[in-house]
C-alpha cells in the first residue's frame, strides 16, 4: 500500500518539476512514508524523523512530510506536537495536504499567482497521478495497485483500521486506468491491494465483486500476470476462485492469513472463523487448483496464547503445507482492542522461541517442495538484474535467479532448475517453453 502511495505522490511531484534524488541530504522536500503494522516498524520511522531533525537543523527551507500510517486519520496533532520541524502531514494514501502545502507556499511553480498556480497544480497532476515515476518507466515490471482502501474489520490485534480509515472500494473504471497507464509504461505485472480484498465492491451493491474485476484486468493486452492481497477466508467465494482457476493470467497464488491455529486464540483475535472453517476454505481452493501456492500470516505469542496454542498452530504448519508464512512476533499497538484490554502476557524471549521454533518447520517444509523442481522448467517473468543475475518469479510467487547474456528485463524466460533452496531457486533459460503448470507443487 505505501509502495503505491509513494508512486502515486512521487508523479504528482514529476509533474509539478521536482525531480528525484537518492539522498534525503540534497533534497528540497523529503516525504517520509510510514508503517506501524509493529512497533518495530513505527520505531523505524522515529529514527529517521530524528536525522530529518539534524538535515532540517542544516537546511531549514526543506520541506518535510509525514506519510501514512503513523499520521492515520487523526494523529496529525499529536505529532505536531512531538515533531515540530515536520511541515506537512498526511494520511495513508492521500497526497492532498502536501499538494496544498506546495501549492499555498508557491513552492512548485513560483511564477504564478495563488489562483493560477492552484489550477495549474491540478491541470498537471491530473493525468499523472496513475503514472510511473520517469525513473522507474520501462523499469518496474510489477505494479502494487489498491483496490480496497482502508478496513472496517477490527480484529483485536490490528491498528489498521484506525489509522487507514473505513474500508472503501475504488471504482473498477480508476482501476483500469491506472492498470491501462501502468502496462502503457512497461509494467507486465499487477497486485491487486485490499486489507480484505475479497470484499472488493461489497460496497457498491451493485455486483460488483473481486471476480468481475480481475476478469476485466486480466484483459488487459500487454498485461502478463495478475496477482492479488490480502483475502480473507470468510469472503473467499467459490466465483472467485473458478474465475482465477479459469483464468490464464490470475496466478495461482492466494494469500489468506490464518493468524493462529487455535479456536481460542482465534476467537480472542476476533477474526471470525475457527480453524476448521479456514480448512474447508483450503480444501475449495486445492480442489480448483491443487498446485496453487497457498501462502498465509501467522502471528506467534498474541495475548494468553499458551504454549499448547501455539502447538496448535505449529502443527497446523505441518498440516497445511502453506507456500510460505509471513510471520510476527505479537507486538501491541495502541487504541487496538487488545491493547485495551487483554495483557501481553508472553514473555518477548518466549515469542521468539515460538517464532524461531515455526520459521525453522517453515524453513524445512519450503526445502522439500522447492527440491522437487530440480530439474523443471519454470515460467519466470524476470523483474531486474541482481549482481550479475536475472532475478524473476514463477507465477507461484517462487523467487528465481538465473544467469543469461540477454537483457530479459519484463520478459517471460522458462527456466531449467537446477538448484533449490527454501526460498529461492537458481537455473538457466531453458529454451523450450514450460508445460502448463510445470514445477507447481
Ligand atoms: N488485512 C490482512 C493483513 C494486514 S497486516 C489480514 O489481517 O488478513 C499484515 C500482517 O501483519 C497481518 O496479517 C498480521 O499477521 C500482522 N500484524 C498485524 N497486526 C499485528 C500486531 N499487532 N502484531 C504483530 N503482527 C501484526
Amino acid at each position: 500500500m505505501n509502495d503505491a502511495d509513494s508512486r502515486h505522490l512521487s508523479s504528482q511531484l514529476e509533474a509539478l518539476g521536482y525531480t528525484h534524488r537518492t539522498s534525503a541530504d540534497e533534497a528540497d522536500l523529503v516525504v517520509l512514508n510510514t508503517c506501524v503494522v509493529r512497533q518495530q516498524a513505527e520505531d523505524k520511522a522515529i529514527n529517521h524523523l530524528h536525522r530529518l531533525r539534524v538535515t532540517k537543523t542544516e537546511r531549514p527551507e526543506m520541506t518535510i512530510a509525514l506519510m501514512g500510517c503513523m499520521v492515520g486519520m487523526k494523529e496529525a496533532p499529536t505529532l505536531k506536537k512531538r515533531f515540530p520541524f515536520v511541515d506537512v502531514f498526511m494520511p495513508p494514501s492521500d497526497t492532498e495536504p502536501l499538494l496544498d502545502y506546495l501549492s499555498d507556499h508557491g513552492l512548485f511553480d513560483t511564477d504564478r499567482s495563488f489562483d493560477t498556480r492552484e489550477k495549474a497544480l491540478r491541470d498537471a497532476i491530473q493525468d499523472e497521478e496513475f503514472a510511473l515515476p520517469s525513473g522507474l518507466r520501462g523499469q518496474s515490471v510489477t505494479a502494487n495497485v489498491p483496490v480496497v482502501l482502508g478496513c472496517s474489520h477490527a480484529c483485536t490485534f490490528c491498528i489498521i483500521p484506525y489509522r487507514r480509515g473505513a474500508e472503501r472500494s475504488k471504482p473498477p473504471a480508476d482501476i483500469l486506468r491506472e492498470i491501462e497507464t501502468l502496462v502503457g509504461q512497461g509494467v507486465k505485472e499487477v497486485m491487486l491491494l485490499g486489507q480484505i480484498v475479497d470484499r472488493y465492491g461489497t460496497d457498491f451493491d451493485d455486483g460488483t465483486d473481486l471476480a468481475g474485476l480481475l476478469q476485466r484486468v486480466a484483459a488487459v493486452p500487454e498485461l502478463a500476470r495478475v496477482r492479488f492481497l490480502t483475502s480473507h477466508p470468510n469472503w473467499m467465494t467459490d466465483r472467485l476462485l473458478d474465475v482465477v482457476a479459469n483464468t490464464e493470467k490470475l496466478c495461482p497464488h492466494i494469500e489468506i492469513p490464518i493468524q493462529a491455529g487455535n479456536d481460542d486464540v482465534l476467537e480472542r483475535m476476533r477474526r471470525g472463523y475457527t480453524v476448521d472453517q479456514y480448512r474447508r476454505v483450503m480444501d475449495r481452493i486445492r480442489a480448483r487448483m491443487p498446485d496453487a501456492a497457498i501462502n498465509t500470516d501467522i502471528i506467534v505469542g498474541f495475548c494468553g496464547e499458551t504454549q499448547e496454542q501455539f502447538m496448535d498452530t505449529y502443527r497446523l504448519a505441518e498440516e497445511m503445507q502453506w507456500d510460505k508464512i509471513h510471520l510476527a512476533k505479537y507486538s501491541v499497538r495502541p487504541k487496538t482492542i487488545a491493547a485495551r484490554s487483554m495483557p501481553d502476557d508472553v514473555d518477548p524471549d518466549e515469542k521468539e522461541r515460538r517464532r524461531k521454533m515455526l520459521d525453522d518447520r517453515q524453513t524445512e517444509i519450503l526445502e522439500a517442495k522447492n527440491a522437487v523442481l530440480q530439474g523443471q522448467v519454470v515460467e519466470v517473468l524476470v523483474e531486474n538484474n541482481h549482481k550479475g543475475k536475472w532475478r524473476g518469479r514463477t507465477p507461484h510467487n517462487r523467487l528465481v535467479f538465473f544467469e543469461d547474456e540477454r537483457d530479459l528485463t519484463g520478459q517471460l524466460v522458462p527456466v531449467h532448475i537446477e538448484r533449490t533452496a527454501a526460498y529461492t531457486l537458481n537455473g538457466h533459460a531453458a529454451d523450450r517453453r514450460p508445460h502448463a503448470h510445470a514445477g507447481a507443487v
